[in-house]
């Protein structure tokens, strides 16, 4: 039995036209997640989260005047853990959806460390899970910021033939039913869906 717990590690103010072609440029709350898999053969992790030097120092990443980190000193991935009752050394795989700063931020977070590279990587994997009860879901990253995206299978990216193609590819994997689908920055689907201590099963 695989339970999925999905949980915050913070947030971005950031416009709606970064996720959405033509879509406004106002900026509004954009949660950070990541998801915890329980599973027989080990605990999975999907995505680490922010670095914790942003709690203190919101523009650590981007300086001053650019995107508006939103950290608290829980969101931090070995917190959140804890608090679910997972120690950092009892994850068995990390599985990061790609190494932006603010989906693998925690992959090596060290006491004391306070600088952070940003990582500007080539390539993208989404994790799709078939859970016993809920049946099939797709934990996204950032191949579907917001529900938008798939609905109108349009998003903003590098490479956006190649990125439309992702989003037909999840809507066919859960035949279209976007209730199925965890996108990654997404106001409105998050404080629908169950988050910890809640889980789907
Ligand atoms: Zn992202």
């Amino acid at each position: 039995m695989i339970e999925l717990v999905i949980f915050r590690t913070g947030g971005v103010e950031i416009g709606r036209s970064s996720f959405v072609p033509g879509a406004s440029d106002a900026k509004s709350f954009a949660p950070v997640w990541s998801a915890l898999l329980r599973t027989p053969e080990g605990n999975i992790l999907f995505d680490t989260g922010l670095h914790p030097v942003h709690v203190d120092r919101p523009d650590a990443t981007f300086g001053p005047g650019s995107l508006k980190v939103v950290m608290a000193k829980e969101d931090a991935i070995v917190a959140r853990l804890l608090s679910l009752g997972v120690h950092p050394d009892e994850i068995a795989v990390v599985v990061n959806s790609h190494l932006h700063f603010d989906h693998a931020g925690g992959n090596t977070v060290r006491e004391g460390e306070d600088r952070v590279r940003p990582a500007f990587p080539n390539g993208h994997q989404s994790l799709v899970v078939e859970l016993r009860e809920t049946g099939r879901v797709v934990l996204c990253g950032d191949a579907a910021f917001t529900r938008e995206n798939l609905e109108r299978g349009e998003i903003r990216a590098p490479d956006e033939q190649t990125a439309k193609e992702s989003l037909a590819l999840i809507r066919s994997l859960v035949k279209d039913d976007l209730e199925r689908v965890f996108v990654s920055h997404d106001a409105a689907s998050w404080s629908r869906w169950k988050r910890a201590p809640e889980s789907y099963r």
